[in-house]
């Protein structure tokens, strides 16, 4: 009888034909997938991305070198050093993040007193080489002054539920 049955079903396509169907259907069904990078999918305020420095809207940075983030660093991924400025401040001389080593914990973001230190929403950033992948000071606030605005209303929009 399952001899007959499975002779049957190949005679007539049947698997063939359901098939087809299935692709019918799925034709005019909403697309699962993004033509990226032409189109981006959202993403969540709390989206860990790479990192970037903070100023105050004056320009001021707003790291005071306290060095909670290097400390909390399971990865060791953070390098920094500084020295009081001459009005008695204290700032970064060197904030350095290898990349490479970090793993996107957000712990760094959770420590920082100030807001200073933030994974912002930028996602796009492989690198050809390490040594792109070693951020320094200037790069840091570079992506800061870059995605403010951005960062801003992602902490704005947490903010309720912290
Ligand atoms: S996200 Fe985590 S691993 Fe990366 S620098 Fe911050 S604390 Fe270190
Ligand atoms: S980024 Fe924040 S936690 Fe890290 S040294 Fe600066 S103020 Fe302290």
């Amino acid at each position: 009888m399952a001899t007959m049955d499975r002779t049957a079903r190949s005679f007539l396509l049947s698997e063939l034909v359901s098939g087809m169907w299935l692709t019918f259907r799925y034709m005019f069904k909403p697309k699962a997938t993004l033509n990226y990078p032409f189109e981006k999918g959202p993403l969540s305020p709390r989206f860990r991305g790479e990192h970037a420095l903070r100023r105050y809207p004056n320009g001021e940075e707003r790291c005071i070198a306290c060095k909670l983030c290097e400390a909390i660093c399971p990865a060791l991924a953070i390098t920094i050093e500084a020295e009081p400025r001459d009005d008695g401040s204290r700032r970064t001389t060197r904030y350095d993040i290898d990349m490479t080593k970090c793993i996107y914990c957000g712990f760094c973001q959770e420590a920082c007193p100030v807001d200073a230190i933030v994974e912002g929403p930028g996602f796009e950033f492989s690198a050809e080489t390490r040594q792109e992948l070693f951020y320094n000071k200037e790069k840091l606030l570079r992506n800061g002054d870059i995605w403010e605005a951005q960062i801003a209303a992602n902490i704005a929009a947490d903010a309720p539920y912290r």
